[in-house]
């Protein structure tokens, strides 16, 4: 046998480890592999892949795998969350935190009422789309409405900012605006008409009409 010859043997292995070969064609091979053991070997290495190479959906083959859809979303939303902690204050503000920050407004408003005012404040989730953001908020039920304390940075300097509270049954409703003070510290009281149990969340929109910060009001 010449080397071609073997070499076309060879090849004609996998033909026979998955039953193509018949008649003369088949009898040869199986002829060859009594005296040869590299073949026999080749045959056994074939076989014991066969299983997996069935299991392979040929139909798939075909297709590039399409990423999700949602893919950038997801990987921006990772890296998000494996952004380096630089915030000086947590974005949810524990109970007793809040409760410091609702006296500090207290204090710095000079109108709010003090800690012994019945009212409830409660600290509202807030998600900062602007990465320069920083900002807790709190969230005040009263009889007229629900009123936002807004504590944070980052909001650009200059710029003008429109608060609006939406509702359970759809309404947006405006509830201030204010002028961002860059890096330095503000906070801002908005009041809006929405009662505290109607009122779904709150968002911050820039002049142009995106939102650069959302607080969640359904959660209680
Ligand atoms: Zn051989």
């Amino acid at each position: 046998m010449t080397g071609d010859e073997h070499r076309a043997l060879r090849e004609s292995l996998g033909d026979l480890a998955m039953g193509r070969l018949h008649g003369d064609e088949r009898a040869t091979v199986e002829a060859h592999l009594q005296g040869c053991p590299d073949c026999r070997d080749e045959l056994a290495a074939i076989a014991s892949v066969l299983p997996a190479l069935r299991s392979v959906d040929h139909d798939r083959l075909d297709h590039s795998p399409a990423p999700p859809p949602d893919l950038g979303d997801r990987i921006v939303a990772a890296a998000r969350a494996e952004r380096p902690e630089r915030r000086r204050r947590p974005r949810l503000l524990p109970v007793a935190a809040a409760a410091a920050a609702a006296l500090l407004v207290g204090g710095v408003g000079g109108y709010l009422v003090g800690a012994h005012d019945p009212v409830p404040r409660e600290p509202v989730a807030v998600q900062a789309l602007d990465p320069a953001v920083e900002a807790s908020a709190v969230a005040i039920p009263h009889t007229w409405g629900v009123e936002i304390v807004l504590d944070g940075d980052g909001f650009r300097s200059g710029a003008t900012y429109r608060v609006v509270v939406e509702a359970r049954d759809g309404r947006v409703v405006n509830a201030g605006e204010f002028i961002g003070t860059g890096a330095r510290p503000m906070i801002c009281n908005l009041n809006s008409s929405v009662l505290r149990g109607d009122a779904e969340s709150f968002s911050v929109v820039d002049a142009g009409g995106g939102t650069v910060l959302r607080g969640d009001l359904a959660a209680t």
